[in-house]
């Protein structure tokens, strides 16, 4: 998908390239794109990483608009009081949060100009904003430095509902890569095995209030209007604002 003016950009998975590859890109499009994500439950029509799928994707998105790399996902990270769930790993968000802001500075110093840091996981937020905040300073005005999730990073221009693995989430699944989410495995019947390490649904009490944790539930682990109600177009929509919205600061920055 391509929103920018002229042809598709040419945009690069970052570990990819070589150095010399690396050099050409920065001197033509130095913007990085880092997706943010973690490997956690999102009910049972959605991969574990679907966090980092879809921010990986609204990076690709980006990229497209306006050239520059995209790097690897971040998978590990942590927050959000889903933790206890089967195929869920959580980690320790200090730990995370200085790779990041260590990745952010050495990008700039590379000379990398913008860094967009898009967090699949709405969580990243409080520790995004408690260690990029300084490093954008240190940056500006040379660097653009902006940070979020998909509800956060372009607000208050774009706004964007969230969930978790219900409606929203599923939209945007639909929306991106519809060939990763199974629709019919959505349904009742499972039982603890199915959803907790060892089958001990005791650890259910941790789980962040709202979220359905009754294993049979077809909607086990959404919090917010049933999946099954999901709609592509409308989570097209959205994501189209945002992508429109961000590449476009991206470029501003760029030609300035
Ligand atoms: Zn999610």
């Amino acid at each position: 998908m391509n929103r920018a003016d002229g042809p598709p950009a040419d945009w690069h998975r970052y570990e990819r390239l070589r150095p010399d590859q690396l050099n050409a890109v920065v001197a033509d499009a130095p913007v990085a794109y880092w997706p943010l994500g973690l490997l956690e439950h999102h009910s049972w029509h959605l991969p574990i990483g679907f966090d980092g799928l879809k921010a990986d994707a609204l990076c690709m998105e980006m990229a497209a608009c306006t050239g520059g790399v995209v790097l690897p996902v971040m998978w590990w990270g942590g927050g959000g009081g889903h933790g206890p769930f089967l195929w869920t790993h959580y980690q320790d968000e200090t730990a995370a949060g200085e790779v990041v802001a260590t990745t952010v500075r050495q990008l700039a110093s590379f000379g990398f100009r913008a860094v967009v840091v898009l967090a699949g996981h709405y969580p990243w937020q409080q520790t995004l904003d408690a260690k990029l905040e300084p490093v954008r300073r240190e940056l500006a005005p040379d660097v653009l430095l902006l940070w979020g999730h998909e509800g956060t990073i372009a607000a208050p221009r774009v706004q964007i509902p969230g969930d978790h693995a219900a409606y929203w989430e599923t939209s945007f699944a639909l929306a991106l890569f519809p060939e990763r989410v199974d629709m019919a495995a959505l349904r009742p019947g499972r039982s603890a095995t199915d959803a907790w390490p060892g089958g001990d649904d005791s650890v259910a009490a941790d789980i962040y209030p709202g979220v359905d944790t009754d294993a049979a539930s077809p909607t086990f682990s959404q919090l917010g209007t049933d999946a099954r109600t999901a709609d592509a177009a409308k989570g097209r929509v959205y994501l189209d604002r945002l992508v429109e919205d961000l590449s476009g600061r991206v470029r501003a920055h760029l030609r300035a």
